[in-house]
């Protein structure tokens, strides 16, 4: 039996960038497991993970290239190509496009990995001068808003929450999207702390917490207003920190004195009592002998007004001074830390040679493929499946469907975006490609080697932009670099590679307690609250009362515990945990229309209509339901999923999507 262990990483949209262990025998993977010895992995991968070797050997991998031969209205067909001829083919299709800004790279974290990401993918597009992407589907609201407030995506150590007395899980549902955090809160409670979760769903998260503060959805803010209210009514203010570390404080101050616990319960859908409860548990505590932390994630700042509600949580340790100690103060991101450590050159930027192409928004690409003026004319996904993911899909198939539009798909599976590409060029997965990370979970940088070689005539991301630049012409040598190249020229010196890739992962020097003497990454050092406010939904009771007449359901759309965005939806043995796609109800908003639990619904709005299955079920609150995602289309039970009925309207901060402020109605289907 030849057996071997090869480390890695986890590749996926995940904070905790698990290290694993990959067991092949005969040159087969047979297990994936989390590494016992890296601190933030703790032996353990999730479900999801564990089941890698099942979605690497799945029978519908895709192993050869693919072209199409139906039309893109038309049930899917494709026939098998050549290497040589299908990039024979993209790049003349390509080159003969009279502006190059009309070429749209369409890419995101289906890999997080830096070289199987964008390293080789960046030179071909600004060598060529194709359109950019703004890359805002997921985070970029929170990122703005915590850019603004301390200066870059920064926070505390997750370890450290390990120490906290008191953990606020606001809009996070760890257990599902964070388990190694999880573990930490979970030590936490074990010692005495007390565990209280703020979600509109009352997640499986939430049913291990000492408290569930089920708030309506894009509400986050008011809240935090109204505990900032209670801080200041109580006394509860570090004003020596404040007024060491705080711009701004003045007008916060009159903003948050607004916010009663009244008005805050009126307009969270909470009590005034709630409200009250969790600013005494949060502000009235020796903050060194027991220290408050607050996990924030991002699914609360997928709302209009996403980006100041982070910024006014993220604000609250400031005025308690929590940040004085280690296991306080709060965490949304950490990917700031590992920003210095990246070389910013690896994508080449100066191959635009003073260009500056047009910028398109990834959370409009319904719109932009419809309307873009000049028209995109070829678009490039990898590390996608937009079809599945892009909010208000009817559109974004309308546009994909332009028999006119010349769509490569990189892919490992035949996704609802590859069903409608002209070519799919099959891709590796991270069990047979060589990759490096960094986490905005935690700060350890990390190394994946390849366990085994491509499957079928699968190639890295790499090695078919590579191909595609000698295709088309381009003799930069940038082009010929391997991906240990490659992987050596991510990093600053300041990361030991030899220890990398030795040990598979190397921790960056950050300090225990970051903040605990101000010191945040703006210009003036001190944290910015000029400006910070409750932006509320675009849709909701309050703003839009006419559309809230029809539409009176305010619809979430969490991630599947089993699926991480749309990955993992076709591994059977996942799919066959989550069933089908259901939609969360309220016994009350099911009673009231006549709807009993595992009846065939449709949650619609003008937008479109989304079938599942009903789940009467204690997780919903009354007023909002919970469409759980992301299924593929096609697999889902009508051709559709939760995104038939999200909008495109974009945040107040960063220009991301918000797919949690939205109304729909639900009848029986
Ligand atoms: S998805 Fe997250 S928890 Fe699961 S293995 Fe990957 S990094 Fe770890």
């Amino acid at each position: 039996m030849n057996t071997r262990t090869v480390f890695g990483a986890c590749p996926h949209d995940c904070p905790d960038t698990c290290a694993m262990q990959v067991t092949v025998e005969n040159e087969r993977v047979i297990k994936v497991q989390g590494r016992a010895e890296h601190p933030n992995t703790h032996g353990a991968l999730c479900t999801k993970v564990s089941r890698y070797p099942e979605r690497t050997y799945h029978a519908e991998r895709v192993l050869h290239p693919l072209k199409r031969v139906s039309k893109k209205t038309e049930a899917p067909r494709f026939e098998p190509v050549s290497w040589a001829q299908a990039l024979a083919d993209i790049a003349a299709r390509l080159k003969a496009l009279p502006d190059p800004q009309c070429i749209q790279p369409y890419s995101y974290a289906g890999t997080m990995g830096l070289i199987q990401g964008e390293a080789m993918a960046g030179r071909l597009w600004n060598a060529l001068g194709a359109a950019r992407l703004d890359r805002t589907i997921c985070a970029s609201a929170g990122g703005a808003g915590l850019a603004v407030t301390y200066g870059h995506k920064l926070g505390m150590h997750t370890r450290h929450f390990a120490g906290a007395k008191l953990i606020v899980i606001w809009g996070s549902n760890s257990i599902t999207s964070n388990l190694h955090f999880w573990t930490y809160a979970n030590q936490a409670k074990r010692e005495g702390a007390k565990l209280i979760c703020i979600d509109p769903r009352k997640t499986e998260t939430a049913d291990k917490c000492h408290q569930h503060i089920a708030v309506l959805p894009g509400t986050d803010g008011a809240l935090a207003l109204g505990l900032m209210h209670e801080l200041i009514a109580n006394g509860w203010l570090d004003q020596d920190y404040i007024d060491r570390h705080v711009d701004g404080w003045d007008e916060l101050r009159a903003k948050a004195l607004a916010w009663d616990p009244e008005r805050v319960a009126a307009t969270c859908g909470i009590t005034a009592d709630e409200v009250r409860g969790l600013a005494r548990d949060y502000g009235d505590r020796d903050v060194m002998a027991a220290p408050a932390a607050i996990r924030l994630n991002y699914g609360m700042q997928r709302v209009r007004g996403g980006g100041n509600a982070v910024r006014l949580v993220a604000l609250l340790p400031c005025l308690t001074g929590a940040w004085r100690h280690a296991s306080g103060g709060m965490l949304l991101s950490a990917s700031g830390w590992n920003a210095p450590f990246k070389n910013p050159d690896l994508e080449r930027p100066d191959l635009l040679a003073g260009r500056q192409p047009r910028m398109v928004n990834m959370s409009t690409i319904g719109d932009a493929l419809l309307q873009a003026d000049p028209p995109i004319q070829a678009i490039v996904v990898y590390n996608s499946n937009p079809v599945a993911v892009a909010p208000e899909s009817p559109k974004v198939v309308k546009g994909f469907q332009r028999e006119d539009l010349f769509t490569v798909v990189l892919e490992h599976f035949m996704t609802d975006t590859a069903d409608l590409a002209d070519y799919v060029l099959p891709a590796t997965t991270q069990l047979e490609h060589l990759d490096v990370h960094t986490s905005y979970g935690h700060t350890d940088v990390l190394m994946n080697h390849p366990a085994v070689a491509p499957l079928g005539e699968a190639k890295p991301n790499t090695q078919i932009f590579r191909e595609l630049a000698a295709a088309m012409g381009l003799t930069d040598p940038c082009f010929s670099d391997t991906d240990e190249q490659l992987a050596d020229q991510a990093f600053t010196a300041d990361i030991d590679m030899a220890a990398l890739r030795t040990q598979g992962w190397q921790p960056l020097p950050i300090a225990e307690a970051p903040f605990a003497n101000g010191g945040f990454r703006t210009p003036n050092g001190r944290a910015q609250a000029g400006g910070a406010d409750f932006v509320p939904n675009y849709e909701s009771a309050q703003t839009t009362p006419a559309l809230a007449a029809r539409y009176p359901l305010a619809m979430i759309s969490p991630p599947a515990r089993n699926f991480l965005n749309s990955s993992f939806v076709n591994v059977k043995s996942l799919r066959d945990i989550e069933g089908e796609p259901i939609i969360e109800m309220h016994a009350a908003d099911a009673a009231a229309r006549q709807l009993a639990d595992g009846a065939r619904v449709a949650a619609f709005n003008d937008r479109g209509r989304y079938v599942a299955t009903l789940k009467v079920s204690p997780r919903a609150r009354p007023g909002v339901v919970n469409g759980l995602g992301v299924w593929w289309r096609k697999l889902g039970l009508d051709g559709t999923n939760v995104n038939e009925v999200t909008h495109q309207q974009l945040t107040d901060l960063g220009n991301a999507p918000a797919f949690y402020d939205c109304l729909v109605e639900v009848e029986a289907a």
